[in-house]
């Protein structure tokens, strides 16, 4: 019994080894709940721009369906072909379809820590779908960050708006221009100039980004996604930050919202 004792003593010690070598990643999947955000507010309040800061700080990716939607229409895939028309007009697409580029993007490996919504979910019936496809696994949404911007700046925002297509990185003309910006004797950009600070490629303006399409985009928001904030504030997980603010002052609210105690 003694030497029984003994090698099961032993043997705890090296599981109990093995453990200490888990990742953070690992324990993070086997002990906490995920960390799963949403970036909430209207085309233009500045989750493109903050998301990639919270992505450094919280190492958890930022799932865009905007970004997946049109890469999907630039790969001319199936789904692309649905979205394309819709898309350029500033509708929305179809509920079934970000509902199942979501579910299969939040199994991939590296949401196992958590993940940023960004763009999704758009209206209550998305809302609702991704509250049942955490709830499989106990889990629900833990933090909502709500960029509150009079709408009156909206349009300047996405109308100056240049964006870096491999990155995502966005560009304004006024607000943040790229190192390379030329102004020509019009005092319009030159757009050749457009080039993204870390890479030198092109830049370019979202064929939605006008002034016409942002209208629809913006009855949308208030019509079908504005909702969504009712249906989680009971919850107590919707943080308010004002996105009206120069980037590094609204950067410095999020950061605070982080922080769960
Ligand atoms: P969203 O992803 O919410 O549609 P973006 O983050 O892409 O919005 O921002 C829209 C445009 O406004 C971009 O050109 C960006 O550089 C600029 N922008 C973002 N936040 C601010 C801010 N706080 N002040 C001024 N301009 C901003
Ligand atoms: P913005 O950053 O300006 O808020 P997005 O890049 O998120 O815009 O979305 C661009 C377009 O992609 C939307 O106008 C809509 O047509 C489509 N889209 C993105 N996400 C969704 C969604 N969750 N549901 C329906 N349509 C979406």
């Amino acid at each position: 019994a003694l030497v029984g004792g003994l090698g099961a003593g032993a043997l705890g010690g090296y599981f109990f080894g093995k453990k200490q070598g888990e990742s953070a990643a690992e324990k993070y999947e086997k002990y906490w709940p995920r960390k799963i955000m949403m970036l909430f507010g209207a085309p233009g309040a500045g989750k493109g721009t903050q998301g990639p800061k919270i992505v450094d700080t919280l190492d958890i990716p930022q799932l865009s369906t905007g970004d997946m939607l049109r890469e999907a229409v630039a790969a001319k895939t199936e789904v692309g072909k649905k979205a394309q028309a819709v898309m350029a007009s500033g509708g929305l697409v179809s509920d079934e379809i970000v509902i199942g580029i979501i579910a299969d993007r939040i199994k991939q490996p590296d949401c196992q820590s958590g993940f940023i919504l960004d763009g999704f979910p758009r209206t209550l019936a998305q809302a609702q779908a991704l509250d049942a496809m955490l709830a499989k696994n106990g889990e629900a949404v833990s933090l909502i960050v709500e960029f509150s911007v009079d709408p009156a700046v909206l349009e300047e925002r996405i109308c100056g708006r240049w964006m870096h297509k491999a990155s995502g990185r966005s560009y304004h003309v006024k607000f943040t221009p790229p190192k390379s910006m030329k102004v020509g004797a019009d005092g319009k950009v030159v757009p050749e100039s457009m080039k993204d600070d870390l890479t030198g490629e092109a830049l370019y303006q979202r064929s939605d980004d006008t002034a016409e399409a942002l209208k629809t985009r913006l009855d949308a928001y208030k019509n079908q996604t504005l909702p969504i904030l009712e249906h989680y504030k009971d919850k107590g997980i919707v943080k308010k930050v004002d996105g009206g603010k120069d980037i590094k002052d609204v950067w410095t609210e999020v950061q605070a919202k982080l922080v769960s105690k």
